[in-house]
């Protein structure tokens, strides 16, 4: 007993003895096997989750790690379905009821970044050691989705903390560094963003024209960049800038700064059409001074940290579009289901049944696409590709789907005029919290669709 506390960590006692059993033996046996651990139960898996600096056991984990594969899509493994089911229950208890409202009013959601702190979802493959939950990218891309399908917010501000910011310190990190820029950054209190992006240059990674001096014992940061997801709630960020022009790509390094620290400004937030709960905004650079120490892998190896790291986040963004997909499908079902038209559930009419099946099939398809991607890299396999194709093809469902249900089964979402597609699963999820009864009305297209007044 003893030995099993030391090795799960803080938070032990949230495991009841029987459940504690049942899940040392269900280890034992899926390691054996070579197949999921079953057995667990949701107290289990949530008590698990919340002893965040415990993490879920890294032996059980490392076992999930080497039993899931690409071929193992047809079922997840049993502790990443309770993961699942876990981070859906508190996307639609803490995350759905507020979600239109803090995008309506541009606010972090500060609180229930803690909360998913101390579940361990900002931290999701850190190892256990540096305060994460030990897990793998299949658990995180399951726990983004769910989490986006309340708030897509809320998914992009964890996406970005575990891929953008901790992915590539926890990869080129030193180990003195893991401990200062990785540990604080576990738990929901502080988060980190990522600022590869400038006004000028977007795709074109290598012409980053912000650049870094040596001057004694500081780097010296001049420019700006652009688009910065969590810029207005990060404690740090990791950037990329150039040290030596003339060798194009190979003379871009990658940098550790505090945030606030002089010399580094943030630009307004930027009104997107969606996402606005997190911040997205300029981080302007004048003589902004940072120790020699702050410079992350060798110097000229910065673009090298962005690609692996944009590699990476593909997958979350995928992810994330997931959610938003899922939660406009889910919406789309539950209002042709009560909408009833000549006598029946406009379900029953076959244009309708097209459409639907239409979104769901581009939906698991880029699901599947997308933890295929999560697999190759937790397997250490290549998965650039993979990831690239998995964050076009959710996007462009998310897309797809949230269009096909703002134009064929639902009216406008917004009465300033946005089309969906824009919109966020959360101004979804307030439609299907008006319950009152929708009224039909004729759109000049003669597509019998419904609105409820108070939209
Ligand atoms: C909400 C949001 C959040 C963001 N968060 C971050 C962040 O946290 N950190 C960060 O660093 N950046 C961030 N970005 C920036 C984002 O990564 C850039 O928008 C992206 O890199 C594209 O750059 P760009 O806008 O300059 O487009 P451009 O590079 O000008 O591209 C314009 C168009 O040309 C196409 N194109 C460009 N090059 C090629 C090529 N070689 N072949 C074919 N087509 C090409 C592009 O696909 C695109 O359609 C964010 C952007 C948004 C909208």
């Amino acid at each position: 007993m003893v030995k099993k506390k030391k090795r799960w960590g803080r938070g032990w006692e949230l495991i009841n003895a029987n459940e504690e059993a049942e899940l040392n033996e269900a280890g034992r046996k899926g390691s054996k096997r070579g197949r999921s651990i079953p057995g667990l139960s949701m107290a289990a898996v949530t008590g698990l989750l919340a002893r965040r600096r415990g993490g879920i056991g890294a032996w059980t984990f490392q076992c999930l790690r080497r039993l899931h594969t690409v071929y193992q899509t047809v079922e997840l493994p049993e502790t990443h379905q309770m993961l699942r089911q876990t981070c859906r229950d508190f996307a639609e208890k803490e995350l759905a009821p507020i979600a239109a409202q803090l995008d309506k009013e541009h606010r972090f959601p500060a609180e229930q970044v803690k909360k998913m702190g101390s579940l361990g979802l900002f931290a999701m493959d850190v190892p256990e050691k540096y305060g994460g939950a030990g897990l793998d990218y299949l658990a995180y891309s399951i726990a983004v989705e769910e989490i986006s399908r309340g708030c897509a917010s809320t998914g992009v501000i964890m996406s970005v903390n575990n891929s953008l910011y901790l992915g590539p310190i926890l990869k080129f990190g030193s180990e003195e560094q893991k401990q200062k820029w990785i540990a604080p950054f576990t738990n929901g209190d502080k988060i980190g963003c990522f600022a590869l992006s400038e006004p000028g240059n977007g795709s074109d990674a290598g012409a980053a024209s912000t650049v870094a001096r040596l001057v004694g014992d500081e780097w010296v940061l001049n420019g700006t960049k652009a688009w910065i997801t969590n810029a207005w709630d990060a404690s740090a960020t990791v950037v990329l800038a150039t040290t030596d022009k003339s060798l194009k790509h190979k003379g871009i390094s990658a940098f550790l700064v505090p945030m606030p620290t002089p010399g580094l400004s943030l630009g307004k937030k930027e009104d997107k059409l969606g996402i606005r709960a997190s911040s997205t905004a300029n981080l302007i650079f004048e003589d902004c001074r940072i120790p020699k120490a702050n410079l992350l892998g060798e110097q000229g190896m910065g673009f090298k940290i962005a690609m692996q790291t944009l590699d990476s986040g593909r997958i979350g963004i995928a992810s994330q579009a997931l959610g938003i997909a899922q939660a406009a499908l889910d919406c789309a079902v539950d209002y042709a289901e009560k909408r009833v038209a000549f006598g029946s559930p406009i379900t029953k009419l076959q244009a309708i049944q097209f459409k639907l099946a239409d979104m769901a099939l581009a939906l698991e398809s880029a699901r599947l696409l997308t933890w295929r991607a999560a697999m190759l890299k937790d397997n250490g396999k290549p998965y650039t590709k993979e990831a690239a194709m998995a964050k076009l093809s959710a996007s462009e469902a998310a897309t797809s789907i949230s269009h096909q249900v703002s134009l064929c089964l639902l009216v406008p979402m917004s009465t300033e005029g946005e089309a969906l597609p824009v919109r966020t699963a959360g101004m979804l999820l307030a439609y299907m919290e008006q319950e009152t009864q929708p009224k039909s009305l004729s759109l000049d297209r003669s597509v019998t669709v419904a609105t409820n007044e108070s939209l």
